[in-house]
């Protein structure tokens, strides 16, 4: 089966864009280690080798908040996917966790991280279990022409989830963070593109000549299909990486731009925004007295990508912030973010669906609420949660 819409098929070609102008520290590619990738900024320092134990001795001494996750929590919806390529506008469905499925006027169908298995670990065994239920499966999304990976963190990545959408949708093409090809190409998977922060390509996705005979079936010419086009960026975000024990900043995480049918989206992948210590309990770790540095990538993508019509922004995941401000934007980080990086609206995601971290299931949302008073925002209409399977339209 491939990408088709009234029987018409597609095929997605990539190719080097003219390169458009990046911020002066971009080429000197500080993010590249001696060996694997880096966080070259002063918002960032590694907690995460201490975090499993510190987990764990705060479970065991009753230290830490286990979430309560008896139903009802999140409300799932059936998600609603266009039957058609034709939308005036541009179309966010949330299907849980971090996987976005849009739809672009114009045409052009992409999904981010896609993970729609119970549990989100090694072969589907190991890992948190949902909480709440997928809201569909692969097999129930029309039409998918690129799939975007955020980095390769078990709750974003998953080897059945690319394997299927590969299988069903054989003209799909992946865009992944530099180091992520060679995983593609073991799991069977040809049609991959890996980028490094600041790259860019320009995508096609055009109906297909040599396919006659099924589009005639479909009694609409190929010919008369419209060409999809699409500018991707692979961006900067605060994050790290590892599938298993021994590789540790081996591949790269980002954020994605996506520019197309005149909606651009940025889509900021999983990522912290600065570290917070350990403060003494109920201390606000946003007063201004305390000046944490931030990281600057998301100030240089709203100069020099934005503005975005809607940013994908993380919202859980985040407490204790001693331990995940540095991977994990909280709410009040997620509003910097989302006005750094000049999107006009936002949409919430990293919550709702596998507990990582010990903050109330329910909290991200009525967090965003508080954080955006702050900022004088609107409370709803700028940056909004969503069901899971809900869609938005902007
Ligand atoms: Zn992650």
């Amino acid at each position: 089966m491939s990408s088709t819409t009234t029987g018409v098929l597609y095929a997605l070609t990539v190719a080097t864009s003219p390169a458009r102008p990046t911020p002066e520290d971009a080429s000197a590619k500080s993010h590249h280690a001696k060996s694997g990738f880096r966080n070259p900024w002063d918002s960032w320092q590694d907690v995460n080798l201490k975090i499993a134990g510190e987990m764990l001795m705060r479970r065991l001494t009753g230290k830490g908040n286990v979430p309560d996750t008896t139903p009802p929590t999140v409300s799932v919806h059936k998600p609603e996917f266009l039957p058609t390529r034709e939308t005036p506008n541009l179309r966010a469905t949330w299907l849980g966790h971090a996987c976005y499925y849009l739809e672009f006027p114009g045409g052009l169908r992409v999904l981010f991280d896609p993970v729609l298995e119970e549990r989100c670990g090694p072969y589907n065994l190991l890992g948190p279990k949902r909480f709440t239920d997928a809201p569909c499966q692969i097999k129930d999304i029309p039409i998918i022409d690129a799939v975007f990976i955020s980095h390769n963190h078990y709750d974003h990545l998953s080897y059945p989830g690319v394997t299927e959408i590969a299988k069903r949708h054989p003209d799909c093409h992946f865009f992944v963070p530099l180091g992520n090809k060679s995983w593609f190409k073991r799991c069977g998977i040809q049609k991959v593109t890996e980028l490094d922060w600041w790259d860019e390509r320009d995508i096609t996705v055009s109906p297909s000549q040599d396919k006659g005979t099924e589009v005639e079936a479909s009694g609409e010419a190929a010919s008369t299909a419209p060409e999809i086009k699409a500018r991707i960026d692979f961006l900067p975000c605060q994050h790290i990486t590892a599938r298993t024990p021994f590789d540790r900043y081996q591949t790269l995480w980002g954020s994605w731009a996506i520019e197309s049918g005149g909606k651009k989206v940025y889509f900021t992948g999983d990522t912290g925004y600065r570290t917070v210590p350990l403060l003494p309990e109920g201390e606000d770790d946003h007063d201004p007295k305390y000046g944490f540095p931030v990281c600057p990538a998301f100030k240089q993508v709203g100069e020099f990508r934005g503005p975005f019509d809607l940013g994908l922004i993380p919202i859980g995941a985040y407490a204790p912030r001693h331990m995940f401000s540095s991977a994990h934007a909280d709410p009040h980080d997620a509003v910097h973010i989302f006005q750094d990086t000049k999107c006009k609206k936002a949409l919430g995601m990293h919550w709702g669906t596998w507990v990582l971290t010990e903050e109330d299931v329910l909290e991200p949302p009525e967090k965003l609420k508080t954080a955006l008073k702050r900022f004088d925002l609107p409370e709803k209409g700028m940056f909004d949660v969503c069901n899971i399977g809900e869609s938005r339209e902007f």
